[in-house]
């Protein structure tokens, strides 16, 4: 017996009518003789609702509870969708992360994954053709509930996949799949049917919220193929899978960018040793993710230290270093939420030279001035003024051809 996961994320459920869809797709599932297990996201707007309620006695509500409200998102999705499906007179059951349980660790908020309770689908396949599980939920190993962070129900879907085997992880979203760069702002953008994991991992990274990190994480882990499609179409979607040798002969696949940044420079610290370790150790303690890092040559033993955070980290993150400033000797410290990250993505810059001059070049030439740049094997990423960010994103897609389809691209 074959058993699909197919994950529905927000716009898929918006409203009633588009259950409609998602229950239609399911069905024609079903028709196939397959086992069903949908993942459903809040339905669209939803969780952000909830944090604005929260907000609004306390900018930072405390955690737990937050997850707690969150919950409620995905929870009122399953029982929604779950009794269409009972009107269709199909055999189906919602689960809620902690009724499986998916358990996690206790970081409210970005919880991981620990572990999925494989028994539950086992015992209740027999009885059920559809299992509508709450995605963006687990609960902690004393059942405090939790959350995996925006996007969430990505990991829950390739987790589960993962746990039971499935021999696919579908993913509906509300565009045809992953796009040379995001088509709601580049319509050139074309559809790739192929992308490999580590690609598809640096494109999430680098803000392309199509799939969140840590899923394409876990599926490359695990070795779980996802498909991602659209839940509005019947049209082929992109395999994200092991890397092979058509792959590679493309120089750039991507160009994604990450409006969520923003840039704190530390004024003259001490140039010693250690003093990195002094800034970044409770950063990283504080589960703070930070990117780009610049240290400026060193004047009379000073040294300016600059890099960039997640802007819902911005204040947690200069409020740890007002408390360090004294010890490093920063005179200063300077943020500026403003900035944006722009990056190309290819496993072909492995074998190719010259794609950072050409992308210098591509944002010189429309007058961008780029802050910090940093690399890695198959990625090139420019600091620049939010305010360029769209035009960054076009004219470097336009600069590596990527609005012509190629060998592994279908037009949209
Ligand atoms: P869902 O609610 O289904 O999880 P998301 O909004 O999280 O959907 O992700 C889909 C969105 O990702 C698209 O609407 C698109 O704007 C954005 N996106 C960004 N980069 C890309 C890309 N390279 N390919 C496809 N979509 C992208
Ligand atoms: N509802 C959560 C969010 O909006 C999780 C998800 O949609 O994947 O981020
Ligand atoms: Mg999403």
């Amino acid at each position: 017996m074959q058993i699909v996961v197919q994950k529905y994320g927000g716009t898929s459920v918006a409203n009633l009518e588009c259950m409609e869809r998602v229950r239609e797709k399911v069905l024609a599932a079903l028709g196939k003789g397959q086992k069903i297990i949908v993942v459903l996201s809040a339905m669209s707007g939803e969780t952000n609702r909830l944090l604005d309620m929260a907000r609004a006695w306390n900018e930072s509500p405390d955690a737990a509870e937050m997850d707690v409200l969150l919950n409620t998102g995905e929870q009122t999705s399953v029982a929604l969708f779950t009794m269409l499906l009972h009107k269709h007179g199909i055999k189906a059951r919602s689960f809620l992360g902690h009724q499986i349980p998916i358990r996690t660790d206790r970081d409210f908020g970005k919880a991981r994954i620990l572990d999925i309770n494989r028994e539950c689908f086992l015992k209740y396949l027999e009885s059920y053709d559809v299992f509508v599980v709450a995605g963006f939920q687990g609960a902690d190993c004393e059942y405090r509930l939790t959350t995996l962070g925006r996007g969430g129900s990505d990991t829950t879907a390739v987790a589960i996949a993962s746990a039971i085997e499935a021999d696919m992880c579908e993913i509906y979203t509300d565009v045809e799949g992953v796009f040379t760069t995001d088509p709601n702002i580049c319509p050139d953008a074309q559809k790739i049917s192929k992308i490999s994991y580590d690609e598809m991992l640096e494109m999430a990274s680098m803000g392309a919220k199509v799939l969140q990190i840590r899923s394409v994480e876990f599926a490359k882990k695990y070795h779980v193929p996802i498909m991602v499609k659209s839940t509005f179409s019947e049209n082929s979607g992109t395999l994200v899978t092991q890397e092979d040798e058509e792959m590679e002969s493309a120089m750039v696949s991507g160009v994604a960018y990450d409006k969520d940044q923003a840039l704190v420079t530390l004024v003259d610290v001490y140039d010693e040793p250690g003093v990195a370790a002094r800034i970044f150790g409770p950063l990283s303690g504080a589960n703070i993710v930070v990117d780009m890092i610049v240290q400026n040559p060193s004047r009379e033993g000073r040294t300016d230290m600059t890099f960039t955070v997640p802007r819902g980290n911005l204040e947690e993150t200069v409020q740890i270093l007002n408390g360090l400033q004294e010890e490093i000797g920063a005179k200063e410290i300077i943020q500026d939420r403003q900035v944006a990250k722009v990056s190309v993505i290819g496993v072909g810059m492995r074998n190719h030279a010259g794609v950072a001059s050409i992308a210098f070049s591509a944002l010189k030439n429309e007058n961008i001035n780029i802050l910090i740049i940093s690399t890695s094997e198959i990625k090139i990423s420019c600091l620049i003024e939010s305010k360029y960010s769209e035009l960054a994103v076009r004219t470097l897609h336009e600069a590596f051809g990527l609005n012509h389809a190629s060998q592994t691209t279908d037009a949209k």
